[in-house]
């Protein structure tokens, strides 16, 4: 004979019973179904739980990574209510507009371009400009450069999906001028551009030889350069202190631009701190060119990202580096930083190194200032409502401060207090 407290409880009562998961009820049901499946009701809560946390939701990037690409790369923020947008309405003449001109056109400008159009991110930008520039014809690249970055992009995969042809010269560690030259002018090619690649997270040191941008400029066919990081100008306008010692020897929009290429393509969310995104910035006809390709229609973001990209092109151009998430952390001084780990009231304050991140920068660190407590916290300081992720260093769980906004140093401090 079953008792009453021996029934299964009614999967719609056990659903309604852990509502404050904040899951729509048809997902808590489901929770609600499996649980009892398992033989155990009570477990319910804990599946909700676990399908809330696949979810998107704010964390706190402790781990002094700037450019955490599980964390989203260069943190965004921007606004837009439920409202229209003049997205492809030219307002001056009542026109149809292109949504690719406005936030591209600033872009164009914060770089010194003629003109630039946005795509998804930077392996469209790549794909699109391949098969806008030399569908069917030769690419000329450097043995150095056939690269694959973060997240499976691959130079000569990209490059056989675009319908062009890879023409590899040099060797992996050396190439030059003449290698390139001597590609261009064999008449058994057809060389629609050469195409120079950053390497962005590796670097070739030792006997290494490799040609600079303005030395390729000139072969006659258009050369473009995939920079990758979207840093816009390495002198740094946006910061007060001028560009960080850090950021070395990484290839820059603008002086790429003035050395020659004829197109650059950079990503929206690594150094210029923007939205995910894709930038073909450079000569007006060869921006057009790509702009003209059926791929674009495929390519193109959506009203949010444009109007995010926006306000990061706005914000360069008024040279207004702290208005910019990344750049404002990048910059923050260790003074600062010290302030703040001792101002938290919790952990030991603790001299640190932070890192770009996001396949950019390989090798670079820059000091920073944390705090730390004994032992492998990780998974508790994840676990909470607002995940906070932290680095474990020497056995030690430490925050870096430089990549967590000065708001939330009251959510760390909660967070490091109730661990013990
Ligand atoms: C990061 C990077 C890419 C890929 O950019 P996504 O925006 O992630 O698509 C392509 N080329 C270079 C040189 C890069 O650094």
């Amino acid at each position: 004979m079953t008792t009453p407290a021996d029934r299964p409880p009614s999967v719609d009562k056990l659903a309604r019973s852990i509502a404050d998961v904040g899951l729509p009820h048809p997902m808590l049901v489901e929770a609600a179904r499996a649980a009892i499946a398992a033989g155990d009701p009570g477990g319910a809560r804990r599946i909700a739980d676990d399908m809330a946390r696949r979810t998107l939701r704010p964390v706190i990037n402790g781990t002094g990574t700037l450019l955490h690409t599980n964390l989203g790369r260069a943190p965004m923020g921007f606004e837009q209510a439920a409202t229209y947008t003049n997205l492809e309405l030219d307002l001056t003449t009542g026109e149809r507009g292109s949504r690719m001109a406005t936030a591209g056109a600033l872009m164009a400008r914060a770089c010194g371009a003629e003109a630039a159009i946005v795509v998804n991110n930077c392996a469209a930008a790549v794909l699109l400009v391949l098969a806008g520039l030399a569908d069917g014809r030769d690419v000329v690249v450097s043995r150095s450069e056939l690269v694959e970055i973060g997240g499976g992009f691959r130079v000569p995969e990209v490059m056989d999906r675009s319908g062009a042809r890879l023409l590899e010269v040099g060797t992996t560690n050396r190439t030059r001028r003449a290698d390139f030259e001597k590609a261009v002018v064999d008449p058994d090619n057809d060389v629609g551009i050469v195409l120079q690649v950053h390497q962005s997270n590796y670097r070739i040191i030792g006997f290494t030889e490799a040609p600079r941008t303005a030395e390729l400029a000139d072969l006659g066919v258009p050369l473009v350069a995939d920079i990758g990081s979207g840093l816009l100008d390495s002198r740094c306008p946006w910061l007060e202190g001028g560009p960080p010692g850090w950021l070395a020897d990484e290839p820059a929009a603008r002086q790429t631009l003035d050395a020659g290429a004829g197109l650059i393509t950079f990503s929206g969310d690594k150094l210029l701190g923007g939205p995910q995104a894709g930038i073909i910035a450079g000569r007006a006809d060869l921006v057009a060119l790509c702009a003209r390709h059926p791929l674009a229609r495929a390519l193109r973001p959506g009203g949010l990202v444009l109007g995010a990209l926006q306000a990061t092109a706005l914000a360069y151009l008024a040279e207004d580096g702290q208005a910019i998430p990344f750049w404002r952390m990048a910059s923050a001084s260790v003074d600062a930083l010290t302030a703040r780990a001792e101002a938290l009231g919790v952990g030991v304050p603790t001299d640190t190194q932070s890192t770009p991140g996001g396949g950019t920068l390989p090798g670079v660190e820059i000091p920073s200032v944390g705090v730390r407590v004994g032992g492998d916290r990780r998974s508790e300081l994840r676990n909470r409502e607002r995940p906070l992720i932290a680095r474990v260093v020497d056995g030690n769980t430490i925050i870096d401060l430089r990549t967590v906004h000065a708001d939330d140093d009251t959510e760390v401090t909660a967070a490091l207090t109730a661990l013990d």
